[in-house]
């Protein structure tokens, strides 16, 4: 009988386990219960995928998302394992062939929705096979208070009622205390081993930028890092997503808008090209990304701030599950926080609602602001200790922090000398002393505050009324529209009582650069772009279209480039390289070869 490390290398051609992999399958193979809480792109598949190999009978893995189903199984089945799924996308024949099948034994995954699984019908046909483990993947789904709320998965209790004697393993990317109590609860899992991975995902590189010009930073940032790479950029409305996407494609960078307010029909098409084919970015609002499971999209950027740090740590996570460098990027200004404040401020939640919203929000626009380590900041929100990562802007390159007690007092003695009835635009010109139509109007050039600050930018004191906000001492009117007051905290300042810090604005966006660390972690990701390279992916977009599966289902941009680096010459040289295991070795083996002695 195989072992679980040699299934790892001959079934998915992977060299070795990573992090808690090696545990989790040791426990659940020999029988035990397990909830998993790994972060995306942790590898929490195979923490079923090879117990099920490994255990007698078939593993019946219970999943909500239907393309997710189909995308693991088309894996599956490349890699020469016998894998099914059951849900509402198959005709009743395909279904009853597949019924059939676990009958009799041929399958070793079948994948299940959860409304299917609680039939009667199902119920009976599970009753009378042989059964290796359940496992309940994005097991928050049974969680009432969470987002992705699904009510068939309460019913998942049945399971340890009906089938005391099966495994259970429980899967999920979702953080917080109160959601695993929840999960156990529910799923009466209280006897469950607890397997808890650090939520830290090393080869994302964080960077969050002051907003200047969005779409030229955008650009740039693209062009720069990201060039004919998949990604995905976030926008708050479906009006910027259409732009956005508009402006992308004709800046030449292959871009498709996807919100709730395009049909179905045109959804599921960008979805499909965004998946399938190489280099596409979607432009989103947050309805995208939850059941997707593209292992190589390499940027995640924010045009718009979100909600939240869970939000951000959510679809930032989008990017790199193949564990390759990833960037999570964001632009972000004085107007976003207005902006986000505002909804907060007009929405009909309760006063309640209203305050745990307004601290979630500062959290975010305190890790936009802060100076330090992204990542220390972002793993302790989820109550992680760490040390600065070395791969985020503010490790790579401190911003430069400076006393600005003076500055803010002359920017907040603006505000109070105007009424506190003017935004920021007005409020820079005094200050810099621009003689404009509306300066000579209000007769704003006799105040003493005009023209004391000359020697700032306009980009810097957008900046620095940007952090007197964050900070919390300025705030914007809900009553005027774009109009700034003064906080209560402001009058400290203005009275000398305390200090103020600002932290600087990069002058100018500049390539990103990367670390040692960050070149460690990519490892083989030195790009070898090149003819090889080329003639690799296009095989491999001919041979997906071919088998119907998504590209990185045939193999991962990794292995294709880890082949252009090392040009193989015989199938000895392709066996034990990451991503080819035996099935896939003998059934592309040859084709590769001729690619790369022909290029
Ligand atoms: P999750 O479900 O936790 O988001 P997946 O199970 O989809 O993550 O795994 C993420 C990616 O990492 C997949 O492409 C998978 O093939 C790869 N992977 C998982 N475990 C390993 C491993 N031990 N070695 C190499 N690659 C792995
Ligand atoms: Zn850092």
């Amino acid at each position: 009988m195989q072992t679980g490390l040699q299934l790892l290398n001959t079934v998915f051609g992977y060299p070795a386990f990573r992090g808690a992999q090696t545990e989790i399958i040791a426990h659940v193979a020999a029988g035990g219960d397990a909830l998993v809480l790994m972060p995306t792109g942790g590898g929490k598949s195979l923490c079923y995928q090879i117990p099920a190999l490994l255990r007698e009978g078939c593993a019946v893995v219970i999943s909500p998302l239907i393309a997710l189903m189909q995308d693991q199984v088309a894996a599956l089945t490349e890699a020469g394992v016998n894998a099914a799924v059951l849900n509402s996308s198959l005709d009743a024949q395909a279904a009853y062939q597949t019924e059939r099948d676990f009958a009799d034994a041929k399958l070793d995954l079948l994948y299940v929705a959860p409304e299917r699984l609680m039939t009667p019908r199902f119920l009976a046909l599970l009753g009378r096979a042989k059964l290796a483990l359940f496992a309940i993947d994005e097991a928050h789904c049974v969680s009432q208070w969470g987002h992705d709320f699904r009510p068939e998965y309460i019913q998942l209790s049945v399971l340890h009622e009906q089938f005391p004697g099966v495994p259970r393993i429980a899967l999920t990317a979702t953080a917080d205390e109160l959601t695993r109590a929840e999960i156990i609860a529910r799923l009466q899992l209280e006897d469950a081993r607890v397997f808890i991975s650090s939520f830290d995902r090393p080869n994302i590189h964080y960077a969050i930028a002051g907003k200047h010009n969005a779409r030229d930073q955008l650009l740039e940032f693209i062009r720069t890092n990201h060039a004919g790479e998949a990604g995905i950029v976030y926008c708050l409305s479906r009006k910027k997503v259409e732009e956005t996407a508009g402006w992308l494609s004709a800046a030449g960078i292959p871009a498709l808008p996807y919100h709730a307010g395009l049909d179905a029909q045109t959804r599921a098409r960008h979805q499909q090209r965004f998946v399938n084919e190489d280099g596409v970015v979607i432009v989103a609002t947050i309805a995208f990304g939850m059941g997707i499971d593209k292992p190589d999209v390499r940027f995640v950027a924010h045009l718009d701030l979100p909600k939240s740090i869970e939000a951000y740590y959510q679809e930032t996570g989008r990017a790199g599950r193949d564990g390759l460098p990833a960037d999570a990027w964001m632009a972000y200004g004085l107007g976003d926080v207005v902006q986000q404040r505002r909804m907060i401020d007009e929405s009909e939640a309760n006063e309640t609602f209203k305050r745990v919203s307004y601290g979630k929000l500062d959290a975010l626009v305190g890790l936009a602001e802060a100076a330090g380590c992204r990542r220390v900041r972002l793993l302790a929100y989820f109550g992680e200790a760490s040390t600065p990562c070395g791969n985020c802007d503010n490790c790579l390159k401190p911003p430069r922090v400076w006393n600005g007690t003076e500055t803010a007092q002359k920017a907040l003695s603006c505000v109070y000398r105007t009424g506190q009835r003017f935004g920021a635009g007005h409020l820079i010109d005094i200050l810099r002393g621009n003689f404009t139509e509306r300066v000579r109007r209000f007769h704003h050039d006799e105040l003493t505050t005009f023209s004391v600050g000359a020697d700032l930018t306009d980009r810097q004191w957008r900046a620095v009324f940007r952090q007197l906000i964050a900070l919390g001492f300025l705030e914007a009117d809900a009553e005027a529209y774009g109009a700034f007051k003064l906080t209560d905290a402001a009058r400290d300042v203005l009275k000398g009582e305390i200090t103020v810090s600002f932290r600087a604005e990069a002058e100018r966006p500049r390539k990103r650069e990367r670390s040692r660390k960050a070149a460690f972690v990519s490892g083989l990701h030195s790009p070898v772009a090149g003819p090889l390279l080329d003639a690799l992916r296009a095989w491999r977009h001919a041979t997906a279209r071919e088998h119907g599966v998504p590209a990185y289902v045939v193999f991962h941009d990794s292995t294709l480039e880890a082949i252009a680096a090392t040009r193989p010459r015989t199938l000895d040289d392709l066996r034990g390289m990451s991503g080819i295991g035996a099935k896939k070795l003998e059934r592309y083996g040859e084709a590769l070869l001729t690619i790369a002695r022909e290029n």
